[in-house]
């Protein structure tokens, strides 16, 4: 059948692809907690057997047994499916099983050969992808680059492992010459340098590095085998931020380089952050700006800004107080971020202006997304003081980027349309040559349309699994943990399709299905159905289908698949 070569196909693709890698590494992370919850139910239970513990440590292992395959892991699955065949009695209701002693210790058991196994996996994991799942807590959202000058092979090729494995990403320079070479093409974080080197010492790089205005700031730590004070002295004059004698101990560079990143980091938190909103300033967007417009001059793509203004702000200072005005803005500011997905950045542009930049993202989206701000802020006060809610909104012009157009100009584009918002009567958000209704929304034609899924699950990781995954087809994916909130959120929300979960606890994916189908309005018949089940017998998938769901696949189940499926559900192409 065609669907099932277009599946093979892309299942092949898929292999080479990492991000089944970040399933990998999330799920094993996910797991490490679950088993944790476990040992501390099985230490409750030794205290005291009856209540619900029992069956929640049976949903665990269930569910684990379900997710675990998904990512190829069959040991975990089959530890977890024993662990849950063990407790398999708690379904009947009445607590009919073996003794406490002897369930508690099988459950001991089973629970050290998952450990096992989550231990190996890991290690793995690490192994294979260093600079993602390193063990640095810090700065995740973009890992430090730095590089490693020094002749000596054996150290050098140490030093990059093994800061690799601690989350950096790492160059390497065997001389002056190369190292030059890699700092024309390359913005660093940090260097190691050694001093002897051949045939040019390590301090002609230190000349090298003070003349160029734009690494003349990076931190510079010396190695080196000379412990002679007159070459400390020496280096630390000429600008070095830190001195290392070899040998030396890896633990106590990488505390010294952790150091250094950190406190050149809260440097450029002063120099480059609001200090009352914490949102960029101005000088920051500037320079960023330029920054997003080059990138785009070489690998084009959408990208669009907001302009933000409070509405009546003067009244907000007049009526409580400038103190409270501040809280305001603390409280605008954050709800704009909140918003925003983590390559966006908010500004404040003056008083009370924002400005968001939003690359990989077209007007149309961008507007949207500015009128969830805007409707976030119609509902939830903004800030609260002496036991009073204070609420405020804005006005919003939005810009695409006119291919070309310079960045001055975009920026009036946008001012422009603010300046529209607020004339015709505020509190709304336009969009810079279309139509304000456009811009509030798009008409259902718009393929700029962010697609909306509601994924529920009671399984946390394979929820946040699939949320991650469907995140990649570009729709805008919400979670719901039972079917409860599920059927809250489909009430206020348009949903273009829901993936419901057959067994929950409260109210489950079947009851939810039902209740959607039987709206008297038919708003939430609306949103397609995808049901997902880890029951595999023939008269559910024939039931869920009867109640009028879309599409029915069992657990465990092939991600590619899913997200075939959602696709075609949701009319979209498959991201190749
Ligand atoms: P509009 O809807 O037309 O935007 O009305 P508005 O009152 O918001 O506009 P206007 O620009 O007249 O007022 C802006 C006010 O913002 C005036 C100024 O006192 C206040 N403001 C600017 N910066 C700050 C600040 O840092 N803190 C506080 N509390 N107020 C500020
Ligand atoms: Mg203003
Ligand atoms: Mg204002």
């Amino acid at each position: 059948m065609n669907e099932r070569r277009e599946l093979d196909r892309y299942e092949k693709t898929m292999q080479s692809d990492n991000l089944m890698k970040e399933g990998k590494a999330r799920f094993l992370e996910e797991m490490h907690k679950q088993i944790r919850e476990m040992e501390r139910l099985l230490d409750r239970m030794e205290e005291s057997f009856d209540g619900p513990l029992p069956a929640q440590l049976y949903r665990y292992a269930h569910t684990l047994k379900g997710s675990a395959p998904v990512f190829g892991f069959a040991g975990v699955g089959a530890a977890a499916g024993r662990l849950a065949d063990e407790w398999e009695w708690t379904l009947d209701g009445a607590a009919t099983g073996p003794s406490v002693g002897e369930c508690v210790a099988n459950g001991r058991t089973s629970l050290m050969q998952l450990k096992m196994e989550w231990s190996v996996l890991q290690r793995q994991l690490l192994a294979g992808e260093p600079n993602e799942h390193g063990p640095r807590q810090y700065g995740a959202a973009r890992a430090d680059k730095l590089l490693v000058v020094d002749d000596d092979d054996v150290l050098r090729s140490f030093l990059v492992r093994r800061l690799e494995l601690d989350g950096y990403a790492v160059d390497e320079a065997e001389c002056v010459e190369a190292a030059k070479q890699k700092l024309r093409e390359n913005a660093y974080d940090l260097i190691l340098l050694d001093l002897m080197l051949f045939p040019q010492s390590g301090y002609e790089l230190f000349d090298y590095l003070k003349e160029d205005p734009s690494l003349k700031w990076v931190p510079l730590i010396v190695l080196s085998a000379r412990s002679d004070v007159r070459d400390k002295v020496r280096c630390l004059m000429l600008g070095a931020n830190d001195y290392v004698t070899k040998p030396f101990e890896y633990d106590e560079l990488a505390a010294r380089i952790y150091n250094l990143l950190s406190r050149t980091k809260n440097f450029e938190q002063l120099a480059f952050r609001d200090p009352l909103t914490g949102a960029f300033n101005r000088r920051y967007f500037d320079h960023q700006l330029e920054l997003e417009l080059q990138r785009l001059a070489r690998y084009p793509a959408p990208i669009s800004i907001a302009f933000l203004d409070i509405d009546r702000f003067k009244q907000v200072n007049d009526t409580y107080g400038h103190a409270v005005g501040d809280l305001v803005l603390q409280g605008l500011a954050h709800l704009v971020q909140q918003q925003l997905r983590p390559t966006d950045f908010v500004a404040r542009f003056g008083g009370e202006e924002f400005v968001a930049v939003m690359p990989n993202t077209t007007g149309g989206q961008a507007a949207r997304l500015m009128e969830d701000a805007l409707e976030l802020a119609r509902r939830q006060p903004i800030a609260q003081h002496e036991g009073l809610s204070i609420r405020v909104t804005f006005s919003c012009g939005v810009a695409e980027w006119p291919a070309g157009l310079p960045a001055k100009q975009w920026l009036a584009l946008a001012d422009e349309a603010m300046y529209r918002a607020k004339q015709e009567g505020r509190d709304r958000v336009v969009l810079a040559g279309g139509s304000p209704e456009a811009a509030i929304r798009p008409a259902p034609d718009d393929r700029t349309k962010p697609k909306r899924v509601l994924v529920t699950d009671d399984d946390g990781i394979l929820r946040s699994i699939l949320a991650a995954r469907l995140k990649k087809l570009s729709v805008d994916v919400t979670e719901a943990a039972d079917g409860e909130e599920a059927l809250r959120y489909l009430t206020e929300h348009d949903v273009d399709l829901c993936i419901l979960d057959g067994v929950m606890p409260k109210l489950d994916g079947f009851e939810v299905l039902k209740r959607l189908k039987a709206d008297p309005d038919g708003r939430l018949r609306r949103p397609k159905v995808l049901m997902l089940s880890g029951k595999k017998r023939e008269e559910d998938v024939a039931a869920a289908l009867r109640l009028g769901a879309d599409d029915y696949m069992s657990k465990p189940f092939s991600l590619v698949e899913l997200e075939l499926r959602v696709s075609r559900l949701l009319e979209t192409e498959p991201q190749p």
